[in-house]
């Protein structure tokens, strides 16, 4: 899948690749199609999705540059305009559209003057957008597209009230767009007394990965997980790895131990310019380097067969995470294995992963690898529990066998 097959025109075509993105998110790939045929859309998606480029893309194509504000995005937070903010402008860098985002805190002159001299898109917090109207100091009738963003975090921060005023002041005619990361009751019900027929999209809930995949938890203290990547990969039969770190500088601190212990890899994350990314990723592809490390969004669009091993050098964030980086082993009937480096901060998202799993994960020791003090997940664990999985501390794995200290 390529933004070009989902309907994106050409010039917006150019700022995606000026922004580095190839490929699609799953997230992408649903919603730009139906936002492209003015469909109302609610995305149930949390941030690191790439949602914002979700609505921000197509939206861009539905309205015409110097025609005033046809655009709405109503965010929860300062940091969150910000960032809509960026990616509205990077987008439209060939495209002629301007935005202006409005939030509270800062000087209003900036903002003011930005309106005065015209915008197709505001990207606002609820309080400083209405202070604005209630100056008369823009005009919100030709919006012809509302996306509210966050929605259960507007609603949590008691921003609703506001909201509804906004949306009492734009044309009942009008396209909308409701991004949550969470689905309550509440935002169902804001959803279905806001949007028309929505199509509703859900980036890949949380399912079984598959059986082909052999999963363990290796538990390692923090500051030992280098050794052990570097240990495991002494064994022969991890021949094509995908290695996950939380932050792009993890990313780049694995790849540098990894080639100063004599080990074929790249990096591949947010920072790097799209050829840096491709020369990594076609390495990959072709053999010649053995491990790629990458940080979660990244990963989304690698499609390499044969990957042996995933290993997770760090825990991912939530379950979801977890499934979406296995999965990319044990593809095309192939057999795999994921390895998830546990440290001791990382303990309580074993227990999602588990509950979302259904099932316990066996823990292991590397045979022949010298641990230090470290937190061991309990043999005797169980899901399905509302209570957080049991950890004990103390050096669990002796030298001298890969032996499993936990249970599936
Ligand atoms: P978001 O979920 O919108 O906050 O996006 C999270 C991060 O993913 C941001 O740093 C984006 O720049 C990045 N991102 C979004 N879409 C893509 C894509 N298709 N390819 C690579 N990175 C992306």
């Amino acid at each position: 899948m390529s933004f070009e097959t989902l309907g994106l025109e050409p010039r917006l075509l150019q700022g995606v690749a000026a922004m580095g993105y190839t490929i699609p998110t799953p997230i992408q790939t649903e919603s730009i199609p139906h936002v492209l045929a003015g469909r109302d859309v609610v995305g149930c998606a949390q941030t690191g999705t790439g949602k914002t480029a979700a609505f921000v893309l197509p939206l861009l194509q539905r309205i015409e540059p110097r025609k005033g504000i046809q655009a709405l995005v109503v965010t929860p937070t300062r940091e969150l305009a910000q960032q809509i903010s960026e990616v509205a402008t990077q987008a439209s860098k060939f495209t002629g559209h301007r935005s202006v985002v409005i939030y509270g805190g800062v000087g209003y002159e900036p903002q003011l003057q930005k309106l005065r001299r015209g915008v197709d898109l505001v990207i606002a917090t609820p309080g400083r957008l209405l202070d604005i109207h209630n100056r008369g100091s823009i005009n919100l009738k030709n919006v012809k597209i509302l996306v509210l963003d966050e929605a259960d975090r507007m609603l949590d921060m008691g921003f609703w009230p506001d909201v509804r005023r906004i949306i009492a002041l734009l044309p009942t005619e009008r396209q909308n767009l409701l991004f949550s990361a969470t689905m309550s009751s509440d935002v169902v019900r804001i959803a279905g007394a806001t949007l028309k027929e929505p199509v509703h999209i859900e980036t890949s809930p949380t399912t079984k990965p598959a059986e082909k995949i052999r999963q363990a938890i290796y538990p390692v203290n923090q500051m030992q997980k280098a050794d052990l990547l570097v240990e495991l990969l002494k064994g022969g039969d991890l021949n094509r790895v995908l290695v996950f770190t939380r932050t792009k500088h993890r990313a780049d601190r694995v790849h540098r131990i990894l080639e100063k212990a004599g080990v074929s890899a790249a990096a591949i994350h947010g920072d790097r310019s799209q050829s840096q990314r491709q020369k990594a990723l076609d390495g990959f592809k072709r053999g010649g380097t053995r491990v790629l490390v990458a940080t979660d969004v990244v990963a989304r669009g690698i499609d390499v067969d044969e990957i042996s091993h995933v290993i997770n050098y760090d825990m991912p964030n939530t379950a979801e995470d977890y499934v979406h980086r296995i999965g990319r082993t044990a593809r095309a009937g192939a057999e795999g294995s994921a390895i998830s480096f546990l440290a001791a901060e990382e303990t309580s998202v074993l227990h999602d992963i588990e509950r979302a799993l259904g099932e316990v994960l066996a823990c292991e020791d590397h045979h022949g690898f010298e641990y230090k003090e470290r937190v061991v997940p309990m043999a005797d664990r169980t899901v399905n529990t509302k209570s957080r999985a049991v950890f004990s501390s103390g050096v669990m794995g002796r030298r001298g066998g890969n032996r499993r200290i936990g249970r599936r």
